[in-house]
């Protein structure tokens, strides 16, 4: 039920990368999409999203390597689209309450732009 490649159909992420839900995309591909994060944190926000629905990290197995790896260099790509790869960014994944996880499809968060606090709160 949590690996279906068409989606849940009660999941935001899997909704968006249906195009059951209007998302300006910023980067897609048959494996995952980009977006700006609508509430962003640095002037550069954005979440790489799997197509694939994995509810958390604690879902991954060894059959997901290649796709999280993926998902690594491509937020590279667009901290480096926009200037950033230098200077630095930051890429995050939130894993349930504690990590502060609200969106339970995983979600890798890049951000950039501005000097980055650490440790995270
Ligand atoms: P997390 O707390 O790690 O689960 O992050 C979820 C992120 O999704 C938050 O940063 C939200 O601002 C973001 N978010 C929620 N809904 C949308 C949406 N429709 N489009 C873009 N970002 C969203
Ligand atoms: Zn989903």
């Amino acid at each position: 039920m949590s690996h279906q490649p068409s989606g849940q159909s009660d999941c935001l992420f899997c909704k968006i990368g249906r195009k059951d839900v209007p998302a300006s995309l910023v980067y897609e591909d048959d494996q995952m999409f980009v977006l700006n994060d609508i509430n962003p944190q640095a002037p550069l926000h954005a979440l790489v999203i799997p197509r694939l629905h994995i509810a958390t990290l604690n879902a991954l197995a060894v059959e997901h390597d290649a796709l999280v790896g993926a998902m690594m260099r491509r937020a590279a790509a667009v901290a480096a689209g926009r200037g950033y790869a230098e200077r630095g960014f930051r890429t995050v994944f939130n894993t349930n309450a504690d990590g502060g996880q609200a969106v339970y499809h995983i979600h890798l968060h890049v951000l950039g732009g501005r000097s980055l606090a650490w440790p995270p709160g």
